[in-house]
């Protein structure tokens, strides 16, 4: 059989599928790349040209394409049970995944509830929490708080906690309007504040607001420490103590949506650790099947598992989705967890980010770059363009310019980031690091 040239899968992609979060339109200038396969950080074409894939693949990806452990792991599941309903039923990968998570929280979060995309888990984690609240009696509870900035997925429930324009306005008659509260982004700060300032002057805006209507309020949803998609806005954790201080005396539920920044993305293993706190619903996605495949779920309280516990069938949470604790993608999970203990993941990652951050310095210290900021395995700055319509186009234009460069890099607006796989090498991170400066420097016109 006649193999097919990149140019072929890609006009025949371009005629049959829908990608995501696309003008499909751009895609007569941005090119469309066919990957063939991928190892390590790097996808490869049919061509055999090679991205390094600095942003693990929309982030999800934490131990390399095609990684061996993960593999095997998925090899002999597939011989044993593809999947099976959890009504019912249960099997092993779901029990050992639930277990391990449990144990990962130091059993302050021991009950999972399963979905397969991260914005399934945020619509679990409201439900829940507007059904804990009527089951005890305060129906009344019905109104979400989110961030300024906040980025919880596309679905109608997890839209309505979004607050970014480009993807919730077309769609605003739909959505249940949420409430908006500041954000803790530590660029906020004014001439001599810290991030701490800022912090404590965002949760002024929440605490005003519990005050006027905690008794209407189920739960304020935030990202732990990064908020990933309005940007990779950073903020001290010194908000998520105080948010959880705030949400017990008003009697409103926390929900962590760690979706992004969970699985050692920020440096422990939950964000919400650096804070030393636990919040009453945990959303986890992306990362925690290594990237494999799609896996959700939200992790509570003994409480709140408690509160739908009854002889009466309406009190139970009768939500489902049909693949619900797959066992493929549990196992994925339970695959990567052991590469994080066998490993020593995070120890490891430290190092490594530490590399990367020296790598960096000259884009950091760059005249046309500002608020190089780093948390984890999570590295951003803005780009300095006055020019508006260059602006406008900066994300594109470096995209573009950085494929041919052999990265996969895809920045928000003017913020270029990076959120690598937890397995480059030095090799790769000097690569990664010269490239993306040569690349910045083409597209700013410095
Ligand atoms: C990606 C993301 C989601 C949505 O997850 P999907 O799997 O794309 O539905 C929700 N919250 C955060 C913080 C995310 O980064």
């Amino acid at each position: 059989m006649k193999q097919q040239s990149s140019s072929d899968w890609i006009a025949r992609s371009l005629r049959s599928v829908w990608h995501p979060c696309t003008q499909m339109q751009h895609h007569e200038e941005v090119p469309l790349i066919a990957v063939s396969h991928g190892k390590g950080a790097w996808l490869y074409d049919h061509e055999g040209r090679r991205y390094l894939d600095g942003i693990s693949s929309w982030w999800v990806n934490l131990f390399g394409h095609a990684n061996p452990r993960i593999n095997a792991a998925l090899k002999d599941q597939l011989d044993k049970l593809e999947h099976a309903m959890l009504a019912g039923f249960t099997h092993e990968p779901v029990i050992e995944l639930s277990e391990q998570l449990a144990a990962l929280t130091g059993h302050a979060l021991g009950h999972a509830f399963y979905a397969s995309d991260g914005a399934s888990a945020v619509e679990i984690a409201m439900k829940m929490s507007f059904h804990t609240w009527r089951n005890a009696g305060y129906p009344d509870k019905q109104e979400f708080v989110c961030l300024q900035g906040s980025y919880h997925g596309e679905t109608i429930g997890a839209l309505a906690v979004t607050d970014v324009p480009l993807f919730k306005d077309a769609y605003g008659p739909l959505l249940r309007a949420a409430h908006v509260v500041a954000s803790p982004d530590a660029r906020n700060a004014s001439e001599g504040e810290s991030s701490q300032d800022v912090a404590r002057r965002a949760l002024q805006d929440v605490e005003k607001l519990f005050e006027e209507r905690g008794n209407k309020i189920a739960a304020i949803i935030v990202e732990p420490l990064v908020q990933c998609a309005t940007g990779m806005a950073m903020y001290d954790p010194l908000y998520l103590e105080l948010l959880r201080e705030l949400c017990d005396r008003h009697h409103v539920h926390l929900i962590a949506d760690e979706i992004a920044v969970g699985c050692g993305r920020t440096g422990t293993f939950f964000a919400c650790e650096q804070a030393a706190i636990w919040p009453d619903f945990l959303c986890l996605s992306k990362g925690i099947s290594g990237g494999y495949l799609p896996l959700s779920l939200v992790l509570t309280t003994d409480e709140i598992y408690q509160a739908f516990y009854s002889e009466d069938i309406t009190r139970g949470f009768l939500h489902s989705h049909s693949y619900t604790g797959n066992p493929l993608a549990c196992r994925a999970a339970l695959a990567t967890l052991q590469i994080f203990r066998d490993d020593d993941v995070l120890n490891r990652n430290r190092e490594l980010a530490t590399k990367m951050t020296v790598a960096l310095a000259p884009l950091a210290e760059h005249e046309r770059t500002q608020q190089f900021r780093q948390r984890g395995m999570i590295f951003a700055f803005d780009a300095i363009e006055p020019d508006p319509a260059k602006a406008s186009s900066f994300a594109r234009r470096f995209f573009t310019a950085a494929v041919e460069k052999e990265l996969l890099l895809r920045p928000i607006g003017r913020t270029v980031y990076m959120m690598p796989p937890y397995v480059l090498d030095d090799e790769e991170i000097e690569l990664l690091a010269v490239r993306t400066r040569a690349v910045f420097e083409s597209v700013i016109g410095a």
